[in-house]
C-alpha cells in the first residue's frame, strides 16, 4: 500500500466547507480534551423536549461498564427528522425515490413524509404497538420503509430492520432473537427487474416452530404480485392507512431510550444485535453527515446503501433528515438495466454527493469506463465509500472516472456498532491518500495496541481500539449484555476493541489493514489482507481478489489467493505465474502467493463484503465446518469454489 500519492485539499472544497485544516485540528483538540463542553455545544443541533444538563457519562472498565450521553435530556427522533423542518422547509423534497425501473421516480416533501409518518404511527398504535416494543421491518427500498422506521421512532418503538435480501431462515432467526410481535413487509420487492418474494419469505419464516411471537403482519402493496393471505394475522398497510389521522404527538423519549436494534453484517461470525439509543446516536449521525459530506442546504445527497444496514439507518434516513437534507432512496441495483445506471441517476436528479461501497466500485470498474462515460456526472462534488478497505486502484478509478478528478473521495471507516463514521477525511480539511481512511472525527480517539494491549506510538501497525466513548456508540448487544462486554471491552481492557487491524503512517493517517482475525503470519511476518489484495487488484486483468492464510508446513501459514478476473481475461497458468511475480514486485517476496485459485466470484455478505472466514475454510479443505453461512449473498459461490479447490 503506497503512501506515495497525496491529493491536497481542493480549493473548491475548502472554500465551501464548514472547516479547514486548522479548524479541524482546533475542534478535534477541544473535542478530546473537553468532551463535555464540546458535545454539550454540538448536542444543541437537535431539538430537545427537555434539554440535557449532563453530557458524557462513560466508563470502559469492563467490571463497571457504562455508556451514557445526554442522559437527562428528552427528545423524539422523528420530530427531529420531520416536525422541526415543517415551518421552514415543509415543501422541500425530503426523499427522492428512484425506483428499480428507471422510469419510476417521485419526490416526497417534508410535509408529506410527516403526514405519512403520523398516519402510520397511529396505525401502529391501533395494532397495539407501544413504547419499548420491537417491530421487525422486512422491506424493499421504498418510501414506506422510511415511513415505517420513522413511525416506530415517533411512538418510541424499536425497529429492527432485516435486509430484504435475507432468506426466510435468516429472517426467522432475527425475528426470534428480538421477539417481535409485528412484522412489516411488502407483497414483493423489485431488484434488477425481478420480483423478490418478501411476503412469501415472511410466511416461511413464521412457519418455523420456534418463531412464536408474531401476531400481526402488515403488508405494503408494492408490485400487486400474488401472495398467500393469513386471515387474522395479515393486514394491508393501505387499508389501515386509509382513515388514519395525520396527527400524532411524538412520544417524549429519554436520550438513553432505545431507538433501534440492528444486526451486523456477519462477516466474521454470527451477527450481533446492536442496540442504539436516541440522543447520542442522533447527535452523532447528524453531525457526521453534515461535516463528512459537507452537507449544505439545497444539496442532493445519495447514499446507495440499503435500510437493512447501519449505513442506510445513519446516512440515508436519520442523519440526512435530521439535517433537513434531500436524500435519495434507490430501490434498484447498480447494474440494472445496465452498468451505466449509477451515472444516469446522478444526472437525472443532479446529485451532488454520492456515497457507495468498494464492492460496487470494483464491479463497475471491471465493466470498463464506457458505462460510466454515458453520463456527465457534472453535478457531483463529493464521493464517499464505506464497508471494506478500498484498494488504491479502485479509489483512483472512483476519483478519476466517476468524479472526473474534481471530487474529493471520503473513505469512511466505521461499524454498525459505532453508529456513525469514526475515521474519515473532511473534504475541506484533509489531504487525501488513496486507500487511507485518514484521520479521526471529532471526539474519536483511535489507538493501535500490540497483542498484549500496549499502546503503540508513532508510525506503526497494530490492533485498532478506541480509547474513549463517543455519542453514537452502541449501548449493548440486544438481550446479551455479557456478549457486549466480552466482544468489545475484554480483549484490551479499558478500550473499545474494533476487531480491525490498522497501520498509522508518519502523518498520523490510519490505513485499515483488514480484520484482525484475517491477519496472516507467514514465516513470522504479520501481514494484513488488504495490502496483498490491493496489489493484485492493481493488475490490469484482476477485478477482485481475496487473500487468506492456510496451514503450511514450513512457513506456518501460506498465502492462498482467490482471484476474479476481468470479463475479457483468460485464466491461464502463465497468468498465475505472472501474478505471483507481480505481487513479489509490488510488495516483496514475503507476500508472494503460494496458491492461486481462480474464483468466478467471491463469497460475500449480503452487504457486499468478502467473507474471508469461509475462504479460509475452503483453503484449508475444511468444507464441513464453514460456520454461519446464513448471511451469505449467494451460497452457490461457495460450492463452485469448493469444486474448483478440488481441481486446484
Ligand atoms: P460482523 O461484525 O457481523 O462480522 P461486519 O463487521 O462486516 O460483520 P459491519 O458493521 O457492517 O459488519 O461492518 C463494519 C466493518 O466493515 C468494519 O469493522 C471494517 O472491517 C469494515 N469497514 C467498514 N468501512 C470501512 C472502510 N472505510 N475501510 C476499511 N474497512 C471498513
Ligand atoms: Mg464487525
Amino acid at each position: 500500500m503506497s503512501d506515495g500519492k497525496v491529493y491536497p485539499v481542493k480549493e473548491a472544497a475548502k472554500s465551501r466547507a464548514l472547516v479547514d485544516k486548522e479548524q479541524y485540528m482546533a475542534m478535534y483538540k477541544e473535542s478530546v480534551e473537553n468532551p463535555n463542553a464540546f458535545w454539550g455545544e454540538h448536542g444543541k443541533r437537535l431539538d430537545w423536549i427537555k434539554p440535557y444538563t449532563t453530557v458524557k457519562n462513560s466508563s470502559y472498565d469492563r467490571n463497571n461498564l457504562s455508556i451514557k450521553w445526554f442522559e437527562d435530556g428528552t427528545l423524539n427522533a422523528s420530530a427531529n427528522c420531520l416536525d422541526r423542518h415543517l415551518a421552514e422547509r415543509g415543501d422541500q423534497t425530503a426523499i427522492i425515490f428512484e425506483g428499480d425501473d428507471p422510469d419510476n421516480s417521485r419526490h416526497i416533501t417534508y410535509r408529506e413524509l410527516h403526514q405519512e409518518t403520523c398516519k402510520f404511527a397511529n396505525v401502529l398504535k391501533t395494532q397495539g404497538v407501544k413504547k419499548g416494543d420491537i417491530v421487525t421491518i422486512y422491506m424493499p427500498m421504498i418510501v414506506e420503509t422510511a415511513v415505517a422506521m420513522l413511525a416506530c421512532a415517533r411512538i418510541g418503538a424499536m425497529h429492527s430492520v432485516v435486509f430484504g435480501g435475507f432468506s426466510p431462515e435468516a429472517l426467522a432467526a432475527r425475528v426470534k432473537d428480538g421477539g417481535a410481535k409485528w412484522v412489516i413487509t411488502a407483497d414483493q420487492g423489485l431488484r434488477g427487474g425481478r420480483p423478490v418474494p418478501l411476503k412469501k419469505n415472511v410466511d416461511a419464516a413464521l412457519r418455523h416452530d420456534d418463531v412464536t411471537t408474531v401476531e400481526k403482519v402488515i403488508v405494503v402493496q408494492h408490485t400487486a404480485g400474488d401472495i398467500d393471505w393469513h386471515e387474522g394475522r395479515d393486514v394491508w398497510f393501505h387499508e389501515l392507512m386509509a382513515d388514519a389521522s395525520t396527527e400524532c404527538e411524538p412520544v417524549e423519549m429519554n436520550a438513553e431510550d432505545p431507538l433501534f436494534m440492528l444486526y451486523t453484517s456477519g462477516s466474521t461470525g454470527t451477527p450481533k444485535g446492536v442496540l442504539h439509543t436516541t440522543g447520542g446516536y442522533m447527535v452523532y449521525a447528524s453531525m457526521t453527515h453534515e461535516y463528512v459530506f459537507d452537507y449544505q442546504q439545497g444539496d442532493i445527497y445519495w447514499c446507495t446503501a440499503d435500510f437493512g444496514w447501519i449505513t442506510g439507518h445513519s446516512y440515508i434516513l436519520y442523519g440526512p433528515l435530521a439535517n433537513g437534507a434531500t436524500t435519495v432512496l434507490f430501490e434498484g441495483v447498480p447494474n440494472y438495466p445496465d452498468s451505466s445506471r449509477i451515472g444516469k441517476v446522478v444526472d437525472k436528479h443532479k446529485i451532488n454527493v454520492l456515497y457507495t461501497a468498494p464492492t460496487a466500485i470494483r464491479a463497475l470498474m471491471a465493466e470498463g469506463d464506457q458505462y460510466m462515460k454515458q453520463s456527465t456526472r457534472e453535478s457531483l462534488r463529493l464521493l464517499g465509500t464505506v464497508g471494506e478497505p478500498i484498494n488504491p486502484e479502485a479509489w483512483e478509478w472512483y476519483y478519476n472516472v466517476v468524479g472526473d478528478q474534481r471530487c474529493p473521495v471520503v473513505d469512511t471507516w466505521w461499524q454498525t456498532e459505532t453508529g456513525g463514521i469514526l475515521i474519515s477525511p473532511l473534504p475541506g480539511a484533509t489531504d487525501l491518500k488513496p486507500g487511507s481512511a485518514t484521520l479521526p472525527f471529532f471526539g474519536v480517539q483511535p489507538a493501535l495496541v500490540d497483542g498484549d494491549g500496549n499502546v503503540l506510538e508513532g508510525a506503526t501497525e497494530g490492533n485498532l481500539v478506541i480509547l474513549d466513548s463517543w455519542p453514537g456508540q452502541m449501548r449493548t448487544v440486544y438481550g446479551d449484555h455479557e456478549r457486549f462486554i466480552l466482544t468489545y471491552f475484554s480483549t484490551y481492557p479499558g478500550t473499545y476493541f474494533t476487531g480491525d487491524g490498522a497501520r498509522r503512517d508518519e502523518d498520523g493517517y490510519y490505513w485499515i489493514t483488514g480484520r484482525v482475525d484475517d491477519v496472516l503470519n507467514v514465516s513470522g511476518h504479520r501481514m494484513g489482507t488488504a495490502e496483498i489484495e490491493s496489489a493484485l487488484v492493481a493488475h490490469p486483468l484482476v477485478a477482485e481478489a481475496a487473500v487468506v492464510g492456510y496451514p503450511h508446513d514450513i512457513k506456518g501459514q501460506g498465502i492462498y489467493v482467490y482471484v476474479t478476473l476481468n470479463h475479457d481475461a483468460d485464466p491461464s497458468d502463465e497468468l498465475k505465474t505472472e501474478l505471483v511475480q507481480w505481487v513479489r514486485k509490488e510488495i516483496g517476496p514475503v507476500a508472494s502467493p503460494d496458491l492461486i485459485q481462480w474464483a468466478p466470484s467471491l463469497p460475500k455478505t449480503r452487504s457486499g463484503k468478502i467473507m474471508r472466514r469461509i475462504l479460509r475454510k475452503i483453503a484449508a479443505n475444511e468444507h464441513d465446518s464453514l460456520g454461519d453461512t446464513s448471511t451469505l449473498a449467494d451460497p452457490s459461490v461457495v460450492e463452485d469454489l469448493i469444486e474448483f479447490r478440488e481441481n486446484t
